[in-house]
């Protein structure tokens, strides 16, 4: 295992571990995979699905081969993540107009977001390395997840949030977990640059998407997709975008299935963000080179709301390497896809829904085809964000077309009857 500037291609012994190069570029991790055989692999995961008490009944752990193979198990702090359902909803097939969507429930992890399927692995390498006092700056999916896992390894975190546009039951979640949580006046971005600066004479280990290894963990979700379908992937895979370790631990992920030979075809990935937050997305539809940041980032779905992504140059390869598109939907549109996403019994929070709103969107324009298959993946649980539940549901400006509102009624059968 060794780490490469994405920017320069400078190489690097694993044990030095830094999070950027002297450059300023990000690392990606890349492995010594010559000796692995994907025929083998396949029996030895598929294996692994009995497991029960063993790191590797987690459903990141179970592809240790692929995402940290020196890690010595002592080591491995885990809750048994990934595991997450891949649903079909007849519901969803005709709101997108894509007859074969599948959903894939990273809301289904134990801090409730796809966050602890790289948190876990960034968390164990901390420990690795003798870390005690782990950090992040987030908008809230990663510091609870962050705190969760800290707190399993009893280790601590500090965790750093913005005072405006977050979730308040996030950053609940995560004093419960026991963390230390300050609040900034500023943006995620500048949370980020912050301790970039600072992390080393603070001890701190930094669980931000910068950390490779939450990269390698998050590659585990199309790992599992993958397995799932009897190592058949769809045409498409459709992803939120915020800070892009997402769709770049996507994009990585499929490259080692493509390259080991445990895949023929490499699905296409679409990527969706959000409108008030979509510096990427502005970047590709007008073909620059750069990325521009959005200096006051707004959207409703907390989870995207990112000016500046980190990992835009690594977002860019994916595309590039999946014949990706990227597309950007409303802040209304997300609220109602996430409406249906929830009444068809899955839910999700919604940054998440964005997926869904994006699909319908690209079938629309006819750039995903009714029948080609497609799976979304939903990030994050409807219960990280129970405003904007209520908002939608009981609030009195809601403009939600799909809106489920409490009914009040006496008690008699007559009435009762009526309703029903
Ligand atoms: C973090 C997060 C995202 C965005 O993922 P990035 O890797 O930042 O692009 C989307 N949805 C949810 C629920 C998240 O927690
Ligand atoms: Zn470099």
């Amino acid at each position: 295992m060794k780490l490469v500037c994405v920017d320069c291609n400078k190489e690097y012994p694993a044990e030095s571990f830094d999070y950027q190069c002297v450059c300023g570029g990000l690392f990606d991790i890349v492995h010594d995979t010559k000796h692995l055989d994907a025929e083998q692999l396949k029996r030895v995961f598929h294996d692994r699905l009995s497991e029960r008490m063993t790191p590797y009944a987690s459903g990141v752990w179970r592809y240790k081969e692929l995402i940290f193979p020196e890690l010595a198990e002592e080591f491995i702090t885990t809750k048994y993540e990934g595991n997450t359902g891949l649903y079909s909803s007849e519901l969803l097939q005709s709101y997108t107009g894509n007859r074969k969507v599948l959903l894939k429930a990273q809301s289904e992890n134990p801090s409730g977001s796809f966050k602890d399927n790289g948190m876990t692995v960034a968390v164990s390498h901390g420990r690795s390395l003798g870390y005690k006092r782990f950090t992040c700056t987030s908008t809230g999916n990663t510091s609870s997840s962050l705190a969760m896992y800290a707190s399993m390894a009893q280790g601590e975190s500090y965790v750093f949030v913005p005072n405006k546009n977050i979730s308040l039951n996030k950053v609940l979640q995560t004093l419960a977990y026991g963390a230390r949580v300050i609040s900034f006046d500023g943006t995620y971005d500048d949370g980020i640059r912050f301790y970039e600066q600072h992390s080393k004479e603070l001890g701190l280990y930094i669980c931000n998407s910068i950390n490779p290894f939450r990269i390698e963990g998050q590659k585990s979700i199309v790992y599992e997709i993958a397995q799932y379908l009897n190592w058949n992937l769809p045409d498409w895979v459709v992803i939120p975008g915020g800070a892009l370790s997402n769709v770049t631990a996507l994009g990585k992920g499929l490259q080692d299935l493509k390259t080991l030979g445990f895949i023929e075809k490499v699905p296409r990935v679409a990527l969706v963000q959000a409108e008030g937050a979509s510096p990427f997305h502005q970047m590709v539809s007008k073909g620059r080179t750069q990325l521009i940041p959005e200096p006051h980032p707004y959207t409703r779905a907390s989870a995207l709301n990112i000016g500046n992504p980190p990992s835009w140059k690594k977002a860019l390869r994916t595309l590039e390497e999946t014949r990706g598109v990227t597309c950007s939907v409303t802040d209304q549109e997300i609220l109602d896809a996430k409406a249906l996403v929830d009444k068809s019994g899955i839910g999700c929070e919604p940054a998440s829904a964005a997926t869904v709103a994006g699909l319908r969107k690209l079938v629309s324009q006819q750039i995903i085809d009714k029948d080609e298959t497609a799976v979304c993946i939903l990030t994050g649980n409807m219960l990280k964000d129970t405003d904007a539940l209520h908002e939608y549901h009981l609030g009195e400006t809601s403009k939600g077309a799909f809106r489920n509102t409490i009914q009040s009624a006496e008690l008699s059968l007559e009435n009762i009857a009526r309703l029903l």
